[in-house]
């Protein structure tokens, strides 16, 4: 008798924890731990469905057919994560992956219509962090995404400004970066004269944007998506 209740208690846990994904539909949790069996083109549909239904931005890491929640502090304009937890969890669970994609959204129904918000500096600055890290202490390349419910952002830097970047964080003065990368990104003219030109179209201040972004070094692509994939 103790037995069978013994069982069934193991399967009520079991079941409970694979009813907490039941449906394996990507949401915006308190916390990280959250892990969902997808592929990426399906999860791609959803943090685009994602990104147009939330209200807090949360965070994840997509690797080998899985996602995991990996953003913490979720708010309107903000997640945090832990970079140690990231680099334990591929060492342990993926050893062998080549390429992790690491997804955030801009919620759309917080943004204001018409504007455009590609990735932030702190969003490029940490896409450097963790892909160095990634870089130095597991076998995987680390691919950047923010999702704004219209598109998608893709952004890298290229190695130059890489190194850059590493030389300024891991010099004497700590958290400094390049000059002209900072003072250029904070500019708040490249909100005014691109992003919010009106006079232009979405699509001119997509473009007139990557290549302003180019020069600095931050590599950007941006690919509309349909409204419902
Ligand atoms: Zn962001």
């Amino acid at each position: 008798m103790k037995k069978t209740l013994y069982a069934l208690l193991i399967g009520l846990a079991i079941l409970q924890s694979v009813n907490l994904d039941f449906d394996n539909k990507i949401r915006i949790r308190s916390g990280t731990g959250t892990v969902y069996n997808i592929s990426y083109a399906e999860a791609r549909k959803q943090f685009h469905n994602l990104a147009n239904n939330a209200e807090r931005e949360d965070a994840w890491i997509c690797l080998e057919g899985k996602c995991y929640d990996l953003g913490f502090a979720e708010g309107r304009e903000e997640v945090e994560f832990d970079v140690e937890k990231i680099i334990t969890l591929l060492n342990k669970r993926h050893p062998s992956s080549i390429k992790a994609i690491w997804v955030h959204p801009h919620p759309k129904k917080i943004l204001i219509e018409n504007f455009i918000y590609p990735p932030s500096l702190a969003d490029v600055i940490a896409h450097a962090k963790l892909k160095r890290r990634l870089k130095e202490d597991t076998n995987t390349i680390l691919e950047s995404e923010v999702y704004d419910g219209k598109g998608v952002w893709k952004y890298d830097i290229t190695t130059r400004l890489e190194s850059e970047l590493h030389t300024k964080i891991s010099g004497p003065h700590g958290d400094s970066y390049p000059h002209r990368f900072m003072l250029e990104l904070q500019m708040p003219g490249i909100k005014k004269e691109i992003l919010r030109d009106m006079f232009l179209s979405r699509q001119e201040r997509i473009e007139r944007y990557i290549e302003r972004m180019r020069r600095l070094g931050v590599i950007l692509t941006y690919a509309s998506l349909e409204i419902n994939l």
